[in-house]
C-alpha cells in the first residue's frame, strides 16, 4: 500500500512505470520539506522490490525489511546535522561507497536503491562522481534522489532523472486525514492543518508527537521576548542561538521558519485580515502586538528573517547573521 497522502498523481505515475516494466534508472523526488519525499522514496524501494502481485504490499518479508531500514539492497544517504554539526556537505567518500556498490547485483532482492536525501548538499566531487554512474546505470539500479531545491543541484544530474514534483496538500485535506486518524479532537486537527501549511508529514509528526508542537510554541514564544527585549538581551539571546546552531542546525532553521510565519501573521493580523494567519493559537498575542509595531518595522524584519536563512545555508558567519538578526527584529513601539 502506498503511504504518501495527497500526491495521487506522483503515485500514478510511478505505479504506472511499475506495471508497463518501464522504470528509469534515476529519479528526482522535489517539494517542500516533510511533504513526504523520504516516505514515497522508501515506498518506491518497497515496490520495487516486493514479493507480492500489488506491490507494494507492505507485508512480505521484503516489504518489512526496507520499513525497518534492514534491506541490504536499499541504502539511504542522509547528513544528519545532528550526528556532525561540522558537515554541511554529502561528500565524496560516501558517495564512492555508493557507486562501488551500484556496480554489483542485488543480494536479496530486485533492484538495488539508492536514496539520497537533501540531495542538495551533495559536493561538487561527489556530484560528479555520481553523475558518472547515472550515466551509465548498471541494470537494476535505481538513484532516488530527494531535494526541496532543485536549483542547487548540479544541472546535469536533473536532466539524467525523471523527475516527480510533491505538492503541498489542500488545508482542508490534512484536516480530514487527521480528524479520520487519530483521536484528536476537530480544533486540533484544524489547527494543525493550518501550522502544517499543507506538509502533510509535519501533520502527521505533530498528532503523534506532542513535543513537536510544543517547540514551535516554545519558538514563538522566544520571538515574542525577543521583541520585548532591549540591545543587550538581544545579544544575549543571540549568543544563545547562535551556540545552538553549532549543535543542531535544523532546529535553527525550523525556528526562523516558525518565525517567518509569526511575522507575516503579525502583519496580516495588523491589516485586518486574521481570518488569514497560521498561528491560530496565538490569537490573542497576535491581536495585541499587531497594534504595537510598526508596519515598515515589521516588513523589513520579514525580510531580514529570510535574508538569514539564506546566508546561514550559505554558511556566512553564524554569529554575525544572528547578532544582526536580532538587532533588526521588530521593536514594540513605546506606549503614550
Ligand atoms: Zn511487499
Amino acid at each position: 500500500m502506498w503511504q504518501v497522502k495527497g500526491q495521487e498523481k506522483a503515485i500514478n505515475l510511478i505505479d504506472q512505470a511499475l506495471k508497463n516494466g518501464l522504470i528509469a534508472h534515476s529519479y528526482l523526488l522535489t517539494g517542500p520539506e516533510h511533504i513526504g519525499k523520504m516516505t514515497l522514496a522508501k515506498n518506491m524501494a518497497q515496490a520495487l522490490n516486493c514479493e507480492q502481485s500489488s506491490p507494494p504490499c507492505g507485508e512480505c518479508r521484503s516489504c518489512l525489511k526496507i520499513a525497518n531500514s534492514s534491506h541490504a539492497d536499499v541504502t539511504i544517504v542522509s547528513l544528519s546535522q545532528e550526528d556532525d554539526s561540522e558537515k554541511t556537505e554529502i561528500g565524496i567518500d560516501r558517495i564512492r561507497d555508493i557507486c562501488h556498490s551500484a556496480n554489483m547485483s542485488p543480494y536479496e532482492g530486485k533492484f538495488r536503491v539508492f536514496i539520497i536525501d537533501k540531495a542538495e548538499l551533495l559536493s561538487p566531487a561527489a556530484s560528479n562522481a555520481l553523475l558518472k554512474t547515472i550515466e551509465e546505470p548498471p541494470p537494476q539500479i535505481v538513484f532516488i534522489f530527494l531535494t526541496s531545491d532543485s536549483s542547487r543541484l548540479l544541472p546535469t544530474i536533473v536532466s539524467r532523472c525523471q523527475v516527480i514534483s510533491l505538492k503541498l496538500v489542500p488545508i482542508s485535506q490534512v484536516e480530514q486525514f487527521l480528524t479520520q486518524t487519530y483521536k484528536i479532537s476537530p480544533e486540533r486537527s484544524r489547527l494543525l492543518a493550518w501550522l502544517s501549511r499543507g506538509r502533510i508529514g509535519w501533520a502527521i509528526s505533530a498528532a503523534e508527537d506532542e513535543s513537536t508542537i510544543i517547540k514551535h510554541q516554545e519558538g514563538v514564544k522566544k520571538l515574542v521576548d525577543i521583541i520585548n527585549d532591549n540591545e543587550e538581551e538581544r545579544l544575549e539571546a543571540a549568543a544563545d542561538m547562535a551556540a545552538r546552531f553549532a549543535k543542531n542546525r535544523e532546529s535553527v532553521y525550523s525556528m526562523l521558519n516558525d518565525w517567518l510565519n509569526f511575522l507575516r501573521d503579525l502583519l496580516l493580523t495588523g491589516l485586518g485580515l486574521s481570518e488569514l494567519v497560521i498561528n491560530v493559537d496565538f490569537k490573542a498575542v497576535l491581536d495585541s502586538l499587531s497594534t504595537k509595531i510598526g508596519f515598515s518595522d515589521l516588513i523589513e524584519s520579514i525580510s531580514e528573517t529570510d535574508r538569514a536563512s539564506v546566508d546561514l545555508r550559505h554558511n556566512v558567519s553564524p554569529r554575525l547573521v544572528v547578532d544582526n538578526l536580532f538587532l533588526n527584529l521588530p521593536k514594540r513601539m513605546v506606549e503614550v
